[in-house]
């Protein structure tokens, strides 16, 4: 039986190219880069090169890249580090209802130190408003934090309105791109973005390895300390194999992002299509056309997510129901709940998320064992009656 993985959003397969990148940094280059010697100046090269990839891929100088242990703590860095060193000038944070925890977590962590944080609602379509972005704002206020695209059901934010906003009333400007980094094209720039998270094992390199950019001239404290690396901001030997598998993952996502793009959003309508008319009682989550471009999130009114996610799995298919971190907890996703999704449907999610690797075969072998599924299920359910 062949296997079919549509998990990509809680993590991606290291390309063999990576892996090949990365092999000689445990064994013949295995210097500390922080060393004066040949050993350590070799591996420090090699940090530096990665560095240059990774700005490369979303317009960045090289020294605003700061490497970390992945998305979980650059949303960290980028919260603590500005709410601290921004104290002077006020305690306000904007965040969004539908961000990944590992921002929603800071956030709750901020207020009990004595920040005031405003989680601003979503649309049906999951999208935030600017308008609601530029209301929230008060004099009090020193950050904005609006992720790129939600992980689970795939809208992309209006990142460039939101920046110019922050950039106008003088506040630093935050967006957890964990999910965009290296699937669609980022210019810090375009979007007027300060600080930026992303993570390694979302683009086909390797977990435990994550960035966070931060604009020249960007005031933040540091909140891991010990040794000077990164000029200070994050202490810590580097993790130089993990630092040059990002590097070479932003430099394949570099030369095919574009074409990848197009050739999985293909996929992924095709997939859409598939599902809405073959199943009835079922919806999109997620906005129409500005999503991720290998994001798929349905309801599927009288089925629960765990049971298909098995029943998928027998099959040989893998995929989600919500997020991968909520997904053994019994909590209906807070995402679908901001949307307006109510708890039992919310329980009826299933998330597929296509990858460099999915084929047309595979979509095709998915929508049809879908159907299936769905109505050995439904007609053990009590309460689904196919309508005439
Ligand atoms: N932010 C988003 C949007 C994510 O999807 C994830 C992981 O799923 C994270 C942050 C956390 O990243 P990491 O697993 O590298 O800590």
């Amino acid at each position: 039986m062949k296997s079919i993985y549509l998990d990509h959003a809680a993590t991606t397969p290291v390309d063999p190219e990576v892996v090949k990148a990365m092999l000689p940094y445990f064994t013949e280059h295995f210097g500390n880069p922080s060393s004066l010697h040949s050993f350590g100046q070799e591996a420090k090269k090699a940090v530096e090169g990665a560095r240059d990839s990774i700005a490369s891929l979303i317009g960045a100088k090289a020294e605003e890249i700061v490497f970390t242990s992945g998305g979980t703590e650059s949303d960290n860095f980028a919260l603590k580090g500005v709410a601290a060193a921004r104290k002077d000038k006020g305690n306000h944070v904007i965040t969004s209802v539908i961000e990944h925890h590992a921002v929603l977590e800071t956030c709750h962590y901020l207020e009990k130190q004595g920040c005031a944080v405003t989680y601003l609602p979503v649309d049906r379509d999951g999208a935030v408003d600017p308008g609601a972005v530029k209301k929230a704002v008060t004099d009090k206020t020193i950050l904005i934090s609006i992720m790129h695209a939600n992980n689970e059901v795939g809208t992309i934010q209006p990142i460039a309105e939101i920046g110019k906003i922050a950039r106008e009333k003088g506040i630093y400007f935050h967006t957890d791109a964990v999910q965009t980094f290296g699937h669609i094209p980022i210019d810090v720039n375009k979007l007027n973005v300060d600080l930026l998270s992303a993570s390694g094992h979302k683009l086909y390199g390797p977990k435990g390895v994550g960035i966070v950019y931060i604009r020249k001239g960007t005031k933040i404290t540091p909140f891991i300390h010990g040794g000077e690396q990164e000029k200070g901001r994050r202490a810590s030997t580097h993790n130089v194999p993990g630092i040059v598998g990002m590097g070479k993952a932003a430099k394949l996502a570099g030369e095919s992002l574009t074409e990848e793009a197009k050739t999985i959003s293909a996929l992924r309508d095709k997939f859409i299509k598939g599902v809405l008319e073959t199943i009835d009682e079922i919806q999109l989550n997620g906005h129409p056309t500005r999503r991720l471009p290998n994001n798929v999130n349905v309801c599927i009114n009288y089925i629960e997510g765990e049971a298909m996610i098995l029943n998928l799995d027998m099959e040989g298919i893998a995929c989600s129901s919500g997020s991968a971190c909520s997904s053994a907890s019994l909590e209906a996703s807070h995402v679908l709940a901001a949307l307006g999704v109510p708890p039992e449907l919310a329980h009826s999610s299933l998330r597929f998320t296509l990858g460099r690797s999915t084929s047309e075969e595979d979509v095709d072998t998915v929508l049809t064992a879908l159907p299936r599924i769905v109505g050995k299920l439904r007609s053990m359910s009590p309460l689904y009656k196919k309508k005439p």
